[in-house]
C-alpha cells in the first residue's frame, strides 16, 4: 500500500504550517504553496498524520494511492 499526502488547492492558503511539520515530504514552491514529494513511509506516518490535523484550512489529506 502507498500512502501519500493530497493537497485541496482551492482550500489551501499557503501558510506553509505542513512544511514546518513535515520537511521530509513537503517543500513550498515560491509562493509558499506545498510541494509534496515520495510515499508517507511507516516512518513518517505519525509526522504526516499530525500534519493533517495541524492544517487549519483541512487541506490536506491521506490517501492509499
Ligand atoms: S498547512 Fe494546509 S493551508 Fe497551510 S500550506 Fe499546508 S496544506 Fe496549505
Amino acid at each position: 500500500m502507498s500512502r501519500r499526502l493530497r493537497v485541496d488547492w482551492p482550500s489551501c492558503r499557503a501558510r506553509g504550517l505542513c512544511h514546518e511539520l513535515l520537511p521530509e515530504l513537503v517543500d513550498l514552491d515560491e509562493w509558499g504553496y506545498p510541494v509534496v514529494a515520495g510515499e508517507v513511509t511507516d516512518a513518517l506516518l505519525a509526522d504526516a498524520r499530525a500534519a493533517v490535523r495541524a492544517c487549519p484550512r483541512l487541506a490536506l489529506r491521506l490517501t492509499d494511492r
